[in-house]
């Protein structure tokens, strides 16, 4: 299969799961990990309308984010030129979301390149939280942690990663501290807190993710019972190639898929 066959399967499978949960297959958006892509792999992707894009690793995000808006830039300036319309976004209107995990010391340039309407995934703690919140502070031009007159809250989006399956992942916020994480993040006046991610543990059988996936949803569940991160909170960021069918039967709407894009 070449590209095009591989991110239409994906797009089908992605819908008859949703039909099979009874949910609108709008309801999910698919994130494309582009760890294992080419440059030209992702250029495709934008040219067949795909706008949300995945990287784990800070420098790979700085570079792809770097080298995709140059392309858009260009092309931007070619339209221009020729009066021609085709459908691309400017550079910066992709949305970047960053989904590794993320060190403390590396928040300052995530926050601009998720800034475009992609998510941070990966909150695991209250200091990173903290650091996140003072650099998005600092961004909006407000001294950390508040300013009565600032800019409005919620302009830097993230998700708790919770550690579900406890074996298996050495990253994540514990289930039973999960909801306490929540509570303290969203006093924070520069974080919206919309969501809760995982990783199920590899599995060759996509069914073993079934019960990590039925956990994060119940918490998701318990979280917003509770009202904590208002109406925003409605994100659930679970499934990647081998098992984003099943995560979508268990409330997916955000799926992490790499590979199975890309190969
Ligand atoms: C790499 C990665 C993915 C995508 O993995 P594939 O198996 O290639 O789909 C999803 N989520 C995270 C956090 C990743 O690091």
């Amino acid at each position: 299969m070449n590209l095009h066959d591989r991110f239409e399967k994906v797009q089908a499978t992605m819908a008859a799961a949703a039909a099979k949960a009874k949910r609108a297959a709008s309801d999910v958006t698919l994130i494309a990990v582009t760890k294992t892509a080419s440059t030209d792999q992702i250029k495709q992707l934008v040219e067949w309308g795909h706008r949300d894009f995945g990287e784990s690793r800070v420098q790979q995000l700085q570079q792809r984010t770097a080298q995709v808006d140059e392309w858009l830039a260009r092309q931007q300036q070619r339209r221009a030129e020729r009066q021609s319309e085709k459908n691309l976004p400017g550079p910066g209107e992709l949305r970047w979301h960053m989904i590794g995990h993320l060190q403390r010391n590396k928040v300052r340039p995530v926050l601009p390149m998720c800034r475009g309407g992609g998510i941070i995934h990966s909150i695991d703690s209250l200091r990173l939280a903290e650091e996140i919140q003072d650099e998005a502070a600092r961004l909006a031009g407000a001294p950390a942690p508040t300013n009565p007159v600032g800019p409005p809250a919620g302009s830097t989006r993230i998700l708790l990663e919770v550690n579900v399956a406890e074996e298996g992942s050495k990253f994540g916020v514990a289930v039973g501290a999960a909801l306490h994480l929540a509570e303290q993040i969203d006093t924070m006046d520069d974080l919206q807190l919309v969501g809760l991610m995982c990783m199920a543990p590899f599995s060759a059988n996509p069914e073993d993710a079934r019960p990590v996936f039925a956990r994060l949803r119940e918490l998701f569940e318990e979280i917003r019972f509770r009202k904590i991160g208002g109406e925003k909170f409605r994100h659930l960021s679970m499934g990647m190639s081998g098992d984003y069918a099943v995560a979508i039967e268990e409330g997916a709407t955000l799926v992490r898929v790499g590979t199975a894009i890309f190969g």
